[in-house]
């Protein structure tokens, strides 16, 4: 029976992992390589890892935890989990079964883009979501930022800090108050409430957005408001309560409401979400399982 068995290889996990193997723990970490930033080609915002390749900075991270051998890593889905008594039961697509005293949730979410034709041949090339990550690069630059949630108010203050040329489209929503359009329109942001038909570019580089009426608007980048999803329904079907905007509920060492099940990274939404807060979660959940196994033992 291992010790502990994370589900889920981005930067939570595998800092989970590292602290748990250098805890001297029995461990196995099972990911089927689907991480949110995929799409894009750089991660910014790590000290001494700015701007690297996130397929890159897994290669890293792998490479720093081959060297203990208390840990095993596969590169498969977890497709159930079951509590047990005495332990947790952990079933893999390849129908193989593990045993587990604790389990480590860092499964990640899901990007839900808008319903827009063409947005997916953008997003993570010229289309980001958070421009704390992204915004430098496109600093000063004619933006838009595409958005049919009510919280884009705040969305357009922000990347306002990285450009004043900005137009937010709400792709036929009326999201904003009549304060909040003043403001805007106080600060030279344009708000298009037009549905928006598609998205015209080449090779992943936006040139237009093109809207219902037949107007287009030239706009090489910018943001976009995505719907946040779990990536996986393994906390969900186990019993673990959700936060009200979706996220798991966890104390500062990643515990949930199930004993044993702890998680970390972006699917507890409390944090910031960024590869530096992840890894800095999957450290505190690793603390969380090795101080509860020292506790259970001493
Ligand atoms: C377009 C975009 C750009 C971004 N740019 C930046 C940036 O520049 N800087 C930055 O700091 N952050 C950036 N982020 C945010 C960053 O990607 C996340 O905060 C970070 O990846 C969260 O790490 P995580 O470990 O929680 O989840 P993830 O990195 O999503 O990793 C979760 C892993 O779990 C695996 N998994 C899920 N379910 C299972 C299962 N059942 N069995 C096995 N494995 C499973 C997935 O395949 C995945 O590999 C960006 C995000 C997006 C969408």
């Amino acid at each position: 029976m291992f010790d502990c068995v994370i589900i889920g290889g981005g930067p939570s996990g595998l800092n989970a992992a590292l602290i748990l193997a250098r805890g001297r723990k029995n461990i196995m970490l099972f990911d089927d390589d689907n991480p949110r930033n995929a799409v894009t080609h750089e991660s910014h915002g790590f000290i001494t890892r700015d701007g690297v390749k996130p397929s890159e900075f897994k290669r890293q991270a792998k490479a720093d935890l081959m060297k203990y051998p208390n840990l095993t890593m596969y590169n498969e889905r977890v497709v159930d989990l079951k509590k047990e008594t005495q332990c947790f039961v952990i079933y893999t697509e390849s129908n193989k079964i593990y045993e587990s005293r604790k389990v480590i949730l860092a499964t990640g979410l899901k990007d839900v883009l808008p319903p827009i034709d063409g947005i997916h041949n953008f997003y993570g090339t010229s289309l980001f979501s958070c421009p704390f990550c992204d915004g430098w690069e496109l600093k000063d630059q004619p933006l838009v930022l595409i958005t049919e949630n009510p919280s884009a108010f705040h969305k357009a203050k922000l990347i306002f800090n990285w450009s004043r040329d900005l137009v937010v489209c709400t792709n036929g929503k009326e999201i904003f108050s009549k304060e909040q359009q003043e403001l805007l329109l106080k600060n030279k942001i344009e708000v298009i409430e037009e549905t928006i038909s598609c998205l015209e570019g080449l090779a992943g580089n936006l040139s237009a957005i093109r809207f219902k009426n037949q107007r287009q608007l030239k706009r090489k980048a910018g943001f976009v408001t995505t719907n946040l999803v779990q990536a996986s329904p393994l906390a969900e079907s186990l019993g673990c309560v959700l936060t009200k905007n979706g996220g798991i509920e966890t104390d500062n060492f990643g515990r949930t409401n199930i004993e044993g099940v702890y998680g970390c990274g972006d699917i507890s939404k409390s944090a910031p979400m960024q590869v530096i807060v992840a890894a800095g979660e999957g450290t505190k959940a690793a603390m969380g399982v090795i101080n509860d196994l020292v506790n259970e033992e001493f």
